[in-house]
């Protein structure tokens, strides 16, 4: 080992960094390099030969969250024992084996394997929202047990080199089993990452205080607009207690961001400056996840989908808010550029699928059909792969190579409109017949034979395909049709 080799390992990697974070030109600089590299590497090398706007869209999103990352750092929002248990656990001591288990599971079955699981434990709830498919009344809520949970965290850990998982409801924090919670499980998977969507009104400072300890869980706290809008949704109250939560988080320096459902009537707020400058910037919210509201669950409704004019909107508006204003937004739909298309099924590099607290498995938590149960295949000795596996799932992910994942960058699919169950409802309908796969809950058997609901989602899809098709065509796929016409003539 050289000379300056010796001399780096013993300078202590937190310290080094908290100097460069308190520093601003060396902030700076370090920041400009860093940004260089990632743009070299996600927008010029380009490895997946992706269209050149669709790397744009990544590279963005990467530096807005290193750049909410540094501001938080330096604003004494993430705490030592968090920042540390980040960078040297899971940076440098679970991610060079994760990528060797990567490897060979590609050895053995010739595809990446997936890169996380969405579970929610447990269904119930202490709010009542409109539209929400939770449970409110804790005696009729299910759940899963601990022992569950706890095996597919360590299997997909151990077969796939996964270490990210993402927990949803219900309202997590309630969940019990075995005498254990969520932030158990955090404090005993120290080697995963927990994204854990939670409606914020249980995080008093005893619960920041166990999230800072544990040092792997980021809670995405729920709202729907502004004051006005999340108390007219969730109930009133709910916005303060919300902001007591930020202000616990903030007391403890637990990361933590912000999810939103988007529909009809808050379409606008939800994209404003407004909206984005008091969470992302005056709250310390790190990024922000973007729903549009979808009409699954407890009395869905179609006329709560925003419509395909407002759709379009917010893709500009966002596309804004992330290139101009450098904020980590992403819109699980209109942003699909970011994830190369759906992700659900488990799909190779960035895929997943959704287990709820019945123990149904389901490609995504908005496709609600299922061929699999959790309890079932251990029960018969299968594992995680047997649901990869499955005829349902690789059905879905031949959809999606069809559509784009993996196409020439002249041939991809439009990303804007990503979804088979949302953008095209026929093909998802279609796949889950085909394979017999049977609705986890009422208002799913229901979707099925309501006439009125396939008719409104076709239709919605069509409509918004046809008004997103210029954009796709001429700021996505025109520039690599003119790349390859100049690389013929030379
Ligand atoms: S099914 Fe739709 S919502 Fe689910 S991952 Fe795919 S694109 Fe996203």
């Amino acid at each position: 080992m050289d000379a300056s080799k010796k001399i780096l390992r013993r300078i202590p990697i937190i310290g080094l960094l908290n100097a460069i974070v308190s520093i601003d030109l060396l902030r700076r600089l370090t920041l400009e390099l860093i940004e260089r590299k990632i743009y070299k590497r996600v927008v010029e090398v380009n490895q997946n030969h992706c269209p050149r706007r669709s790397q744009e869209d990544k590279y963005y999103i990467v530096s807005n969250l290193l750049r909410s990352f540094i501001r938080a750092w330096r604003e004494g929002l993430i705490s030592p024992r968090v920042r540390r248990h980040l960078i040297e656990e899971l940076g440098g001591k679970v991610l060079i084996p994760a990528a060797d288990k990567v490897r060979s599971f590609r050895q053995e079955h010739g595809f990446n394997p997936p890169k996380f699981v969405t579970i929610s434990p447990f269904s119930g709830c202490n709010l009542r929202c409109a539209g929400c498919y939770a449970i409110s009344s804790s005696e009729r809520a299910e759940s899963l047990d601990y022992h569950i949970v706890d095996r597919i965290l360590r299997e997909k850990t151990k077969q796939w080199g996964s270490h990210f998982t993402v927990i949803s409801g219900g309202e997590p924090l309630l969940w019990r089993s075995q005498g254990k919670g969520i932030l158990d499980l955090a404090a005993s998977h120290q080697d995963n990452f927990f994204l854990m969507y939670t409606n914020g009104t249980l995080i008093t400072p005893k619960v920041a205080r166990r999230m800072a300890e544990a040092a792997n869980i980021s809670p995405a706290i729920s709202v729907e607009g502004l004051k006005k809008e999340t108390d007219a949704r969730r109930g009133r109250g709910v916005y303060e207690k919300i902001l007591r939560a930020f202000h616990n988080l903030r007391e403890e320096g637990v990361p933590f961001g912000i999810s939103v459902t988007a529909t009809r009537e808050n379409a606008e707020v939800v994209t404003s400056d407004e909206f984005a400058e008091f969470y992302l910037k005056e709250q310390g919210a790190l990024y922000c996840w973007l729903f549009q509201y979808m009409p699954i669950g407890r009395s869905y409704t179609i006329k709560l989908l925003i419509t395909p004019q407002q759709r379009l909107e917010m893709y500009r508006r966002i596309q804004r808010l992330v290139r101009e204003k450098r904020y980590f937004i992403a819109d699980f739909w209109n942003s699909g550029t970011l994830s190369n298309g759906c992700i659900s099924a488990g799909r190779p590099d960035g895929g997943y699928f959704y287990i709820n607290w019945k123990g149904d498995i389901t490609p995504c938590v908005f496709v609600p059909y299922s061929t699999h149960n959790i309890k079932e295949v251990y029960h018969q000795g299968g594992d995680l792969n047997t649901i990869l596996f499955s005829p349902f799932f690789a059905a879905i992910r031949k959809w999606q190579y069809a559509y784009g994942f993996m196409k020439s960058p002249t041939e991809v699919g439009n990303q804007i409109t990503p979804c088979p169950i949302r953008d095209h409802y026929g093909v998802m309908r279609g796949i889950v017949e085909h394979h017999k796969a049977h609705p986890i809950d009422e208002s799913a058997a229901n979707a099925l034979t309501d006439k009125s609901y396939y008719e409104g989602m076709v239709d919605y899809g069509e409509r918004v395909s046809e008004l997103t098709r210029d954009i796709w065509e001429k700021d996505y796929l025109d520039p690599e049709r003119e790349a390859v016409l100049q690389e013929s003539r030379r």
